[in-house]
């Protein structure tokens, strides 16, 4: 029995958090765990707590269920908090974290800073998915928690191509295949099938993108007003730094998308081994992983593109 099994065993009462703003691996994870969870025991009380995500994971069984309730009245006997380096980021939810008994941490997270007995940190794997996957009891893995890894797996390797994703990885994702999940469907309707105007905002994005630092950054933005026109929401725009990154002759793709009136979320994609994005955030008050981070900037747009053109550049010399 692993540590996690022994934890989810001895406990009556569960809690599953993530990070906000919780994309594909985050809910790849803890639904992975929460249906596990289900699969193994009857007699258990578990609930994942997550803001609002993006309906497109709706395929992912118990994603009807997550519940966003501040109020209930439960302590738990075992929090567990999966994909999330830091506690600011488990945000509202963390009154559930505060109260729990028990507190079980699973993350990849190169900025992990949360101070834990009971976690499985691996700043090397690939996606919490994967470390859920190899610290929970293969026998309970159906089709329906092999669909919710797979998902976070996928989404954090950028379907298998990001440089993170290394021959383990492919073993697992070959086992959680052979539990018959759809995997082509899956992919289509969690990553890449958009509503068209999701295409329309992220041409205007690329449209009004800028080179700096001598063209090894792209930069590029949108705020509330455009989303909103478009009767889209952030969650719509996930994709758009990644597509970014895939430009010929840059180094780093850098969005800002609006949160708050003047406030913009950061979100920096690297190419190549020697970019560190993470440090860069951190220092900023963000974080992430090498490749992939972000943080929180009050300025209006105009301040950013300064902003960047003054500071990026350190991150070549880090
Ligand atoms: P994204 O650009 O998709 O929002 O985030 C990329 C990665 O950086 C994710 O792993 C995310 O958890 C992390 N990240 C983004 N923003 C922040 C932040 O403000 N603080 C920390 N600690 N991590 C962040
Ligand atoms: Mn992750």
């Amino acid at each position: 029995m692993t540590n996690l099994d022994l934890l989810i065993d001895e406990a009556k009462k569960i809690c599953i958090l993530g990070h906000i703003n919780p994309d594909g691996d985050c809910i790849g994870s803890t639904l992975g765990l929460y249906n596990y969870i289900k699969n193994k025991y009857d007699d258990k009380f578990v609930r994942v707590y997550l803001e609002k995500a993006s309906d497109k994971f709706n395929i992912l069984e118990g994603f009807k269920e997550i519940s966003q309730d501040l109020n209930d009245a439960i302590d738990f006997d075992l929090c567990i908090v999966c994909d999330c380096g830091s506690e600011e980021r488990i945000k509202d939810f963390a009154i559930y974290l505060k109260r729990a008994k028990k507190i079980m941490i699973i993350d990849h997270h190169e900025t992990n800073n949360i101070k834990c007995e009971n976690i499985i940190l691996d700043k090397n794997a690939p996606a919490t998915s994967e470390l859920v996957y190899k610290n929970i009891d293969k026998k309970y893995i159906d089709k329906k928690v092999a669909e919710c890894l797979y998902v976070g797996i996928a989404h954090d390797t950028g379907v298998f191509r990001y440089s993170n994703t290394n021959k383990n990885t492919l073993i697992i994702v070959s086992e959680l295949i052979d539990k018959g999940i759809n995997f082509s469907e899956l992919l289509d309707i969690t990553m890449f099938k958009q509503k068209f105007n999701q295409k329309v905002i992220t041409a205007n994005i690329i449209n009004r993108a800028k080179f700096l630092c001598k063209g090894k950054v792209l930069f590029s933005w949108t705020n509330k007003e455009e989303v909103n026109s478009l009767s889209l929401d952030n969650r719509d725009i996930d994709m758009v730094v990644g597509y970014m990154r895939e430009t010929i002759g840059i180094d780093i793709a850098v969005f800002a998308y609006e949160i708050g009136v003047n406030i913009y979320k950061i979100s920096l994609r690297s190419n190549g081994e020697k970019i560190n994005c993470a440090d860069f955030s951190k220092k900023y008050g963000g974080g992430g992983h090498k490749k992939a981070a972000g943080f929180t900037l009050k300025m209006s747009i105009e301040e950013i593109e300064k902003f960047l053109s003054e500071n990026i550049s350190e991150i070549f010399n880090e």
